[in-house]
């Protein structure tokens, strides 16, 4: 028997905190919305008792409940219900993240323990991009038994949010999804574009991790692998501390100086005239126009470019300087549009551009409910 759902909850459950949305699936409005920090650090001592916070704040158990999961490895190509055996599964993939899995995973078991009854989906991270991603673009040039061993290939990230927009921009172009090509854009904190194909992705930027691709806040994205090694010799550092400094200590932050690497405060020093912060926006630019143009080729043209992210849905500046590039395709930004376009769907090209650039606000947590629901439903 199929039951009705019209609630879903939306957990997202890191190392130390757990946020949490719930939905009302008929009118896809948010109901409740929030965040509970410093699990197991003088808050709550584990995700079962910060979830026990979460049902005070809730009118009542939820239908259904949604979790983010960063990796889902080539085990899933979908999201998936999680029983016994799928978690099991789930749990064989925690060495791709060995930070973000266990906490997702808990999040998982302490939802089983505190709504009993109540089904659990998995939706990772991952999924949207494996489904369809082809080897040629997947694999790495390496002996494939460093694949067959520890299972080293691109797998991509930010799905759900390339998911999201591509379904949104299938709607707002007024094509079917299978028909749909699109270069999706997520440029936030992390950032990642995806090619899009026929409604799914056959190429995307990050890789193995979450580090590779595009210049990020704190991290480098794409590098010869040879510069790390030589760093590495150099400065006798060992591999975890190699990873802190491509991942935390890199990208816009280690070029403008600005901590955190924070797209508002770089631009602001970039404006007072300052070199790093400007050569930082710049490479960020740069290396998105030309994924840009690499993408549109791999997918035989375009419909849409698309732009979402904190980055890609807010900053005018950022966005005008990677459209500024990409003259080549035949897009030009219509200035005025892009000035005023924050938060919102907008086309921020200029008519008779021959590519469209439309700003789309991503909603993964919706997108989170939506997969929840087509899960169960079967
Ligand atoms: P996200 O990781 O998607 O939340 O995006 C965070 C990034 O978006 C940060 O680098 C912010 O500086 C940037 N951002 C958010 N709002 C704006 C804005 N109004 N102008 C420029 N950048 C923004």
């Amino acid at each position: 028997m199929k039951r009705e759902i019209r609630t879903v909850l939306v957990v997202n459950s890191g190392s130390s905190s757990l946020k949490y949305q719930l939905f009302d699936m008929k009118t896809e409005t948010r109901l409740a919305k929030g965040l509970v920090e410093r699990i197991g650090a003088g808050g709550p001592a584990n995700h079962a008792e910060a979830l026990k916070e979460v049902v005070k704040a809730l009118a009542a158990k939820p239908d259904a409940i949604g979790h983010r999961i960063l990796h889902g490895g080539e085990v899933f190509r979908d999201s998936a219900l999680m029983t016994k055996a799928n978690f099991a599964k789930a749990k064989k993939l925690v060495k791709f993240g060995p930070l973000h899995m266990p906490a997702n995973l808990g999040g998982v078991e302490a939802c089983e323990k505190i709504f009993p009854g109540v089904p659990n989906v998995g939706v990772f991270d991952t999924a949207f991009h494996i489904a369809t991603m082809p080897d040629c673009a997947g694999m790495y040039a390496i002996d494939p038994k460093f694949y067959r061993k520890y299972g080293i290939r691109k797998y991509g990230f930010h799905g759900t949010s390339h998911k999201f927009v591509t379904q949104a921009a299938a709607k707002f172009l007024k094509k079917p999804l299978a028909k749909v090509n699109l270069v999706t854009c997520h440029l936030g904190n992390g950032s990642s574009l995806a090619a899009i194909k026929q409604g799914g992705v056959v190429d995307t930027t990050m890789g193995l991790t979450p580090l590779a691709g595009l210049v990020m806040g704190t991290r480098c994205g794409d590098i010869d692998a040879a510069a790390v090694l030589s760093i590495m010799e150099s400065e006798k550092k060992t591999p975890a501390e190699m990873d802190t400094l491509l991942n935390k200590q890199s990208g816009l932050q280690a070029l403008s100086g600005v901590k955190g690497g924070d797209c508002r405060d770089i631009c602001a020093k970039a404006a007072k005239g300052d070199k790093g912060a400007e050569l930082a926006l710049e490479m960020l630019a740069y290396r998105v126009a030309l994924y840009i143009g690499a993408y549109n080729t791999v997918i035989g043209g375009a419909d849409a470019i698309v732009m979402t992210g904190g980055i890609g849905e807010n900053s005018s500046e950022v966005r005008a300087r990677i459209i500024n590039r990409l003259g080549a395709l035949g897009i030009k930004l219509d200035r005025k549009v892009n000035d005023k376009t924050r938060g919102v769907t907008a086309v921020i090209s200029a008519k008779g551009s021959k590519i469209p650039v439309v700003v789309l606000p991503t909603n993964e947590e919706l997108m989170i409910a939506r997969d929840t629901v087509r899960v169960l439903r079967g």
